[in-house]
């Protein structure tokens, strides 16, 4: 009798941004782990080349780490994989640098993975959901976005700045700690007067830099308390996000909604898309911070299905893409009736 053959296994390395994360899962769809660690940063939001190098000092001990928690000696790994972009140059490149050389050192194929990207595939694996609308809100990326035909087609998506840079760069200017989301979350809930401040959705798209500006202003004149401030600031910002996700919901009819990245950790923001995904007859998920935050373990998963696919990359074409969009990534592990593994 032949033996059942052995799960593949990808390390994949997270480190677009804030946070370096390393990951390892199984072609079974296990997680055996998922370290990561964060920058914080100063008065002036993320410092890139501060980020980059907080990576470097950390990403050996999370390699070392991960490979333990998963009970695995650096050889059993058959893939490894690291978020190729978008995000900021200095972080990208040095995850890139450990990918590269964790892949020469054990003489393993390597993966490029797209940020955005990952964050959806690991959704859709957690939440064991087939075919979603996805709005994915965090410090660097606000995108509406669903899959047809091979790709991830964008619906809608910020003009400037993510809403969750918004949010924690009007803590910052409120003298709240980084990351600002959480703690207006909490002032939010004791704000009672609503604020009118600016809406800008501009066709399917977003705009948050005018709504940061202003309400700014509005709290530095002193005419407001900070709860109803941040109450105001919360259901301008969400009515927006929800009133472009209602809008690619009834374009696509799609029958799931996915919320993910840092700011689905928002319990208003989740009341706002399950109504409206309630109205349109959706069944509504929210990915559990462990993996709605940016984490090794999405780019693991997401870099062992692009394996799977044969989309190994040489470490000549393993340049970093700060810029790389969603809907530039062929997807051809999903077919186009919308289903997958
Ligand atoms: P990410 O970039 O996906 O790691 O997510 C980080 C972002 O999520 C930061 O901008 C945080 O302020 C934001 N965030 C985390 N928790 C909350 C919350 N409860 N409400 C709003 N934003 C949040
Ligand atoms: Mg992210």
């Amino acid at each position: 009798m032949s033996e059942p053959s052995k799960p593949l296994i990808c390390l994949g390395i997270e480190g677009t941004a804030h946070t370096v994360g390393v990951g390892i899962v199984d072609s079974d769809g296990r997680v055996l782990a998922n370290m990561r660690s964060e920058y914080i940063p100063g008065k002036g939001g993320i410092h890139p080349r501060e980020a980059a190098e907080h990576h470097a000092t950390v990403a050996p001990r999370l390699v070392g780490d991960a490979l333990k928690t998963a009970k695995l000696a650096a050889s059993d790994v058959h893939v490894v994989s690291f978020s190729m972009g978008p995000g900021l140059g200095p972080c990208l490149r040095v995850v890139a640098t450990a990918a590269r050389a964790l892949s020469s050192l054990l003489g393993k194929p390597l993966v490029g993975v797209n940020h955005c990207l990952a964050h959806i595939e690991i959704g859709r694996r957690v939440m064991n959901v087939a075919d979603p609308l996805t709005l994915y809100v965090s410090g660097g990326n606000t995108i509406v976005a669903a899959f047809d035909c091979g790709r991830y087609r964008v619906f809608g998506e910020t003009l400037d700045i993510a809403v969750g840079n918004m949010l924690d760069a009007f803590g910052r200017d409120a003298g709240i700690p980084h990351p600002g989301g959480p703690k207006i979350e909490k002032l939010a809930s004791m704000g009672k007067k609503f604020i009118s401040l600016p809406y800008t959705v501009k066709g399917m798209d977003l705009s948050f830099s005018g709504l940061l500006t202003a309400t700014s202003a509005i709290l530095k004149s002193g005419k407001y308390s900070i709860e109803d401030v941040c109450y105001s600031l919360q259901e301008v910002a969400f009515s927006m996000l929800a009133e472009v996700t209602e809008r690619a919901l009834a374009h696509t009819e799609k029958v799931e909604v996915l919320l993910t990245g840092g700011v689905a950790a928002n319990k208003r923001l989740q009341q706002m898309i399950s109504i409206i995904s309630n109205e349109h007859g959706a069944s509504f998920y929210v990915v559990p911070m462990e993996y709605a935050g940016d984490n090794g373990a999405m780019i693991a998963w997401t870099g062992l299905m692009q394996f799977r696919a044969g989309r190994t990359i040489r470490v000549e074409e393993s340049n970093v893409r700060p810029k790389w969009r969603l809907d530039e990534v062929d997807v051809s592990w999903r077919d186009c009736s919308g289903g997958s593994q």
